[in-house]
């Protein structure tokens, strides 16, 4: 472990990508590691609120993310991020096979979708019971589904399954859907959506497949026969190699400032891990920018002697 980087990015995301991005054209030392390439991108259907392009989707954005990191010649290492600890003035971020010294270090590893938690919820997943609509929409041909949630994530999913189910209910526990304006105008008035306010879904049952949930309304539980189950209830942060380094909230948040710095010097943290709570792309990749500035600066002022 002789050669000390002097920045480590973790996640390609929007964050970290953004982040990498600014690193090369910094002719900085620094590694960037990832599970995979895009993060929440992947899931992202339609995009409409990028501000320089009125409208693409995950696939057109996926591969114009996919030219700019080889125009900036970055390699992502698709490796998972073990550990990462603070040693003396340094940090050593380890991998399955081996660790690597660097001065600062930038978390942008992003969020995954929350689960309900509820009975049959585990015995159904992938076999009716999904968390991504785009990867698995498509599955739903003709049939009738049910997208959970009552944001925008929801009305996301629900818009991408128009085109591809016969029906679709959203059950949300509040008295109507809450989200992007545009969204609300595409989803909730459309012929094939029926929209279940104040639905708790109590449990999810099927045989070899999803045939159904029942949920609890007003005091009564009801029951409704499906075909498929796409929860989208929010997200929760993948900060657990993290959470005990720097402060983070309740919830797992990682608090930062407005530069992205965190509760320790020389970690910085951008996107959907942080508890900046906007999540939008178009927030990440001016996080994942900041932080790299940040920690540019914050090797600047504290030169190694
Ligand atoms: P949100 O937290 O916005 O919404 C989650 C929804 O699920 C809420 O209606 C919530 O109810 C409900 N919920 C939470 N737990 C349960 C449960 N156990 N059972 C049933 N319902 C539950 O999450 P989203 O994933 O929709 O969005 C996350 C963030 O990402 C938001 O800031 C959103 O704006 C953003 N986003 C933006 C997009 C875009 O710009 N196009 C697309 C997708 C997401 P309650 O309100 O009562 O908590």
């Amino acid at each position: 472990m002789s050669k000390v980087y002097e920045t480590i990015i973790i996640g390609a995301g929007i964050a970290g990508i953004a982040a990498a991005v600014y690193a090369s054209r910094k002719r900085m030392k620094f590694l960037i590691f990832s599970e995979d390439f895009g993060g929440q991108v992947n899931v992202a259907g339609n995009i409409e609120n990028y501000i320089g392009i009125a409208k693409t989707n995950w696939i057109e954005f996926g591969k114009q993310l996919q030219k700019q990191i080889e125009y900036n010649k970055i390699k992502i290492n698709y490796e998972p991020v073990q550990t990462l600890k603070q040693e003396g003035k340094n940090f050593v971020v380890k991998t399955k096979n081996k660790s690597y010294e660097t001065r600062t270090a930038i978390i942008a590893s992003g969020a995954r979708a929350r689960k309900l938690n509820v009975i049959g919820e585990d015995k159904f997943a992938n076999r009716g019971v999904t968390y991504c609509a785009i990867c698995d929409g498509p599955l739903f041909k003709n049939k009738t589904v049910a997208v959970i949630g009552g944001g925008d994530s929801a009305l996301e999913a629900a818009e991408f399954l128009l085109n591809i189910a016969k029906k679709i209910y959203i059950l949300t526990v509040n008295d109507k859907m809450r989200g992007h304006e545009y969204l609300i105008e595409n989803v909730v008035k459309h012929k094939k959506i029926t929209i279940i306010p104040f639905a708790y879904t109590k449990e999810i049952y099927g045989d070899s497949f999803v045939k159904g949930l029942k949920y609890e309304q007003k005091e009564k539980i009801k029951d409704l026969k499906l075909d498929g189950i796409f929860v989208e209830i929010g997200r929760v942060p993948n900060t657990e190699i993290i959470k005990d380094l720097v402060s983070v909230e309740k919830d797992g948040h990682i608090i930062v400032d407005k530069h992205t710095a965190t509760s320790v010097p020389g970690i910085f943290a951008a996107g959907d891990c942080t508890d900046i709570h906007t999540y939008q792309f178009i927030v990440a990749a001016g996080q994942g920018c900041t932080s790299l500035l940040s920690a540019a600066k914050y090797l600047q002022r504290n030169k190694e002697s």
